[in-house]
């Protein structure tokens, strides 16, 4: 017998179909976790084996988050990354990352994850790109099996340091040879390529700045020969690209052409510095974008021009990049500040409450290359989230809801429902003891900080 699940009696229900419908009274039934009917009452079954009645609630489909570096929530608002661009920010963290355990990299995946889902996002990728003291992308996997997270695990790596004229200290890269058959491993182990999949691994070199030109080429080529997708960061800010001009002799966008890395497999964070050629490049070739506007200010790196990317139709979708050049992990809030950051660089229409929301639902589907999440519509993914409306933030904003979620202070959700399962119920993460999880979080957060260079 399927297992059926009714959520109903919404405020209004966004279903961000091919008409963006919105729904006032909606609701949506689903069986084994995929969506058979959506509408009002009369258009649902009267019974299920799970009812939820959303009165006063606005739903959206789960919110999609296509960058992260959930490891980075130890290290936090560390004193000596404060105030320096990425170059500098990243050479004060690489010491206290060289001291990252298995058992760390768990705990800071469940805490990164459990401050994403009660934001309303329900599928994540995370890049881990750093790999001291034993740890694996396993231990991340398992975190996100036990919080119910659906997830893309980039299997992150850096293989050029310091000596050799990359960024990173010798001592937290890894030998090419064990990258490529670790990724082998992983794909062997874990990678499941199905419609409703809930964990797919993702082949991601961490930037041209700290691997070789060979690994990149190897890396596409072991993702292409299995089906996955390729992800890497691009075009961060100026030294960025002055590093590339100086090391390979060309920007990033001849760099990525002449290594194949593009195409609707394959996904870029950041690309603030991306050139016009590089746009042509991306739209031609389908190449997808994750925008990160906290990161990407809290840096200074600069002003992705997301609305040029959309109007080029490049796919375009939101990160909430790293948690410590964040330093938060609130995907509504990110959607939030990349509605903004359009304006300040555009002008006031540049980009509109509906359009963030798309962004942070299909656009980060269909930049993971997914195309059973983003939308609530029948055949899709039950992945779907509800924000309490009569909450002090949304008062005097009732007359468009929708548009409340993202104009108003962010809020966490009141209901997540991930494939099906009621993961947050009543704003209570109910799959893993929070409270244990920030306490074990801090103490793991406190000796890294111990290891900062005085
Ligand atoms: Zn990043």
């Amino acid at each position: 017998m399927a297992q059926t699940l009714l959520a109903r009696n919404a405020l209004v229900l966004v279903t961000m179909d091919g008409e963006r419908r919105e729904v006032p009274g909606g609701g949506l039934y689903a069986e084994d976790g995929r969506i058979v009917a959506v509408g009002r009452a009369a258009d649902l079954p009267a019974q299920a084996d799970e009812i939820i009645d959303l009165a006063g609630h606005v739903v959206i489909p789960g919110l999609v988050n296509t960058h992260h570096h959930m490891v980075q929530s130890l290290t936090r608002a560390v004193p000596a990354a404060q105030d320096g661009e990425l170059f500098d920010w990243l050479r004060a963290l690489y010491p206290l990352w060289a001291g990252l355990t298995g058992e760390m990299v768990e705990t800071a995946t469940l805490t990164a994850m459990a401050e994403l889902i009660l934001s309303g996002c329900t599928t994540s990728s995370d890049h881990l790109y750093i790999y001291p003291n034993g740890v694996r992308l396993d231990d991340s996997i398992r975190a996100a099996r036990q919080i119910g997270m659906r997830f893309h695990a980039a299997r992150g790596s850096m293989s050029v340091g310091e000596s050799k004229g990359g960024l990173p200290p010798d001592r937290v890269v890894e030998d090419e040879g064990f990258v490529m058959k670790d990724a082998e491993r992983l794909i062997g182990a874990y990678h499941d390529p199905a419609r409703f999949s809930m964990l797919r691994v993702v082949l991601a070199p961490c930037s041209p700045f700290t691997v070789s030109h060979d690994l990149m080429r190897d890396t596409a080529r072991l993702a292409r020969a299995n089906g996955l997708t390729l992800h890497t960061h691009l075009a961060e800010n100026d030294s960025d690209i002055a590093f590339s001009h100086k090391t390979f002799g060309m920007g990033p966008t001849e760099y990525v052409r002449e290594l194949g890395w593009v195409g609707p497999d394959v996904w870029h964070a950041h690309c603030v510095k991306l050139d016009e050629a590089g746009i042509a490049l991306f739209a031609r070739t389908g190449t997808g974008i994750a925008h990160c506007p906290c990161s990407n200010m809290r840096l200074a790196s600069g002003i992705a021009p997301v609305s040029r990317f959309r109007s080029e139709g490049i796919p375009v979708g939101l990160g909430v990049d790293g948690s410590a050049s964040n330093d938060s992990g609130h995907l509504l809030a990110e959607a939030r500040q990349a509605m903004l950051l359009q304006r300040v660089a555009c002008g006031p229409d540049a980009m509109s409450a509906r359009t963030a929301l798309e962004l942070a639902t299909l656009g980060g589907a269909r930049v993971l290359g997914r195309h059973d999440i983003g939308a609530l519509v029948p055949d899709m993914a039950a992945d779907f989230v509800a924000f309490d409306m009569s909450a002090l933030a949304y008062a005097g904003a009732l007359h468009d809801p929708v548009a409340a979620l993202l104009f108003c202070a962010p809020q966490q959700v009141s209901v997540s429902v991930i494939n099906g399962r009621v993961v947050v119920r009543d704003g209570r993460l109910l799959t893993i003891d929070v409270p244990a999880t920030v306490r074990r979080h801090n103490a793991f957060a406190a000796e890294l900080a111990a290891l900062a260079p005085s």
